[in-house]
């Protein structure tokens, strides 16, 4: 057992609904925030529902990695005392003091929980014995059940534990919860958003970039990165990979009409994910697109985009709107980055009367019109120039993939 006399009690909700996969959900919990805490001494104890970060030095980083994992509703630093009145009693006096000078009025209340039985008080007396003390120690404070200034809270448990009111997690589930999923993630604001939704429900990521280089620079890739690095925060262990789609915007140039050309670059990037997802061994694709934003988004768009694709395509900004989906950005720290003045492809060769409405036979007859089928598999085969560096997608395909090896 942990002789430190501070640690931090998780709470988790959702997962713990879960039944008999329960315990499975903690442990990805768990793993999840060793991943967090990489380099930072601690431990992590699993007891009565709770989850306890232990024996560590830097609170402060303890703090900010639960604050980012997904699957924890809520956490508090706790201070532990033993099962002895009088440094409960010193401790929760301290606690009180702390407390007050940042609550919003001189009120309080505790809350007293008594998991073992055989402590020689009740809850109630608990509490009653603490709010007496505390308001003779502290003659500014009384007690207000209903709107307290601020909650103390004591556990009992194998030690006494004390905390003011938790910070709120994230929620979700713990990444590794769901299938694996490949995000198109472009230089925009909206699909950092989208990966980060899907995330926080479990889903492990990896990241795929479309370039165009020399019609998109290598800015504009460099944003991407510090984008799939702020996501990792959140979704570890997710690898970027760009592909050069230079040829494929020069072939729907030279063959297809201005009104369909972001269609049927939506079309050859499909295409072109699903092999690489093939590798990556994930079951889905995800966009940032959003019902109506624009021409490549409205609902006969989204049909054909769909009907071109092998895998599902996951969608999770779909009812947001603009504003909702900035919002998000700016609270998981994207927006700053995606705002940077670098233009991706799709708005480099936007048409300006794009068709808003397509006939599906009529984009089918002209995505097969472009016979892109040979540069779509060069493109899922390399590197975009300049993005060697980045962490490759294995060569061949993951015995995890479920889609079938020829299409
Ligand atoms: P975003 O803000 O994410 O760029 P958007 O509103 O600009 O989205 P589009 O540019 O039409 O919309 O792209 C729709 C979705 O297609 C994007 O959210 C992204 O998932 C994917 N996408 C677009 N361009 C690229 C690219 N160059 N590389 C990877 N994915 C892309
Ligand atoms: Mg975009």
């Amino acid at each position: 057992m942990s002789g430190s006399n501070r640690v931090f009690l998780v709470k988790y909700g959702e997962i713990s609904l879960k039944g008999a996969n329960r315990r499975q959900f903690e442990e990805r919990l768990i793993g999840q925030i060793h991943r967090q805490l990489a380099g930072i001494p601690h431990r992590v104890r699993r007891a009565w529902g709770r989850l306890f970060v232990e024996d560590y030095a830097d609170s402060a980083a303890v703090a900010r990695a639960l604050g980012d994992t997904f699957g924890i509703v809520a956490y508090a630093e706790a201070a532990v005392v033993p099962r002895d009145a009088g440094l409960l009693d010193a401790a929760a006096v301290a606690l009180a003091g702390r407390l007050a000078a940042s609550a919003p009025s001189s009120t309080f209340k505790i809350e007293a929980r008594r998991s073992d039985k055989s402590y020689p008080q009740t809850s109630y007396q608990i509490a009653c014995r603490l709010g007496d003390l505390i308001r003779a120690a502290l003659p500014a404070l009384s007690v207000d059940l209903r709107n307290p200034g601020f909650v103390l809270s004591v556990e009992v448990r194998d030690r006494i534990y004390l905390y003011g009111p938790p910070s709120p997690g994230r929620g979700g589930l713990p990444v590794g919860a769901s299938a694996r999923g490949l995000l198109l993630l472009s230089g925009g604001i909206d699909s950092p958003v989208a990966g980060y939704l899907m995330g926080k429900r479990g889903m492990p990521l990896d990241h795929l970039y479309f370039h165009s280089w020399p019609y998109t620079s290598d800015e504009a890739l460099a944003k991407v990165e510090r984008l799939a690095e702020i996501l990792a925060r959140y979704v570890p262990d997710a690898r970027l990979c760009a592909l050069s789609f230079t040829a494929i915007h020069e072939r729907i140039r030279q063959r297809a009409r201005d009104r369909f050309a972001t269609l049927l670059l939506r079309a050859c990037m499909m295409r072109a994910a699903a092999l690489v997802a093939r590798r990556t061994g994930a079951v889905a694709l995800i966009t940032g697109e959003s019902l109506g934003q624009v021409a490549s988004q409205t609902g006969e768009a989204i049909a054909f985009t769909d009907s071109t694709s092998e895998l599902p395509v996951l969608r999770p900004l779909i009812g947001m709107d603009k504003e909702e989906i900035v919002r998000t950005a700016r609270a998981i720290g994207t927006f700053e980055t995606s705002i940077l003045p670098y233009p991706d492809c799709c708005t480099l060769f936007a048409a300006k009367h794009p068709v808003l409405r397509p006939d599906q036979a009529q984009m089918h007859a002209a995505l097969r019109e472009l016979d892109a089928g040979e540069l779509i598999a060069a493109a899922a085969g390399g590197s975009a120039p300049g993005a060697e560096r980045l962490s490759p997608v294995p060569a061949t395909p993951s015995r995890t993939t479920p889609v079938p090896a020829t299409t």
